[in-house]
C-alpha cells in the first residue's frame, strides 16, 4: 500500500477549510456556508493564531470544534482604542449612528482606519477603533477540505494561486 503523500497537516500546507464561526451567545458571525472554503497557507499567520494551532495534524475531511479566548483570536477590547472626536470633525449633513462603521484616514500616518460609533454625546462622538470581534471568545467548527503541498511559487508570493496556478 502507498503512503498518503499528504498525510496530516502540516506547516507549508495549502489548507481548504469549510467553518462557521460563533459567538458565546451562539450567533453566527461568519461562515464559509454557500461559499468556496477558505484557503490559507499554513504556518504563515494567514489566520488567527488559536485556530492555526488547533489545525497541526489534522486530515482530510476531519472535523473539530475549536473555542478560542480572545487573546488568541483578535485580542481585548483595548481601552486606548476609544477616542473623543468633536462633532465637527465630520459634515454637518452626514447622519451619525451608534454602531455604524466608518473609514477614518489617520492625518499623521494617511492609514486608511476602520472605527464603529461607540456614543454620541454633548463631548461629541465616540469612536471605537477596536477590530469588531475583540474581546469574544470565538467558537469555531472546522472541516479540512483540502490539503496539498503550497509551491515554491505561493510560499514566495506568501498566498494561495488558483487551480490554473493565477492569482485569485
Ligand atoms: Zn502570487
Amino acid at each position: 500500500m502507498s503512503e498518503n503523500k499528504i498525510g496530516t497537516l502540516t506547516d507549508n500546507h495549502v489548507v481548504s477549510l469549510d467553518y462557521t464561526l460563533r459567538l458565546n451567545n451562539g450567533q453566527v458571525v461568519d461562515s464559509s456556508e454557500g461559499r468556496e472554503p477558505l484557503e490559507f497557507i499554513q504556518g504563515q499567520g494567514q489566520i488567527i493564531p488559536g485556530l492555526e494551532k488547533e489545525l497541526y495534524g489534522m486530515a482530510i475531511n476531519d472535523e473539530k470544534k475549536v473555542i478560542i479566548p480572545p487573546g488568541d483570536a483578535y485580542g481585548e477590547l483595548e481601552p486606548d482604542n476609544f477616542e473623543w472626536v468633536e462633532r465637527d470633525a465630520f459634515p454637518a449633513d452626514m447622519e451619525l449612528t451608534e454602531g455604524m462603521g466608518l473609514r477614518m484616514r489617520d492625518s499623521n500616518t494617511d492609514q486608511v482606519m476602520e472605527a464603529y460609533v461607540a456614543e454620541i454625546g454633548p463631548e461629541g462622538v465616540k469612536l471605537d477603533f477596536n477590530h469588531p470581534l475583540a474581546g469574544e471568545t470565538l467558537h469555531f467548527e472546522v472541516k479540512i477540505t483540502g490539503l496539498r503541498d503550497a509551491t515554491s511559487e505561493e510560499l514566495a508570493h506568501g498566498h494561495v494561486h488558483g487551480p490554473d496556478g493565477h492569482h485569485h
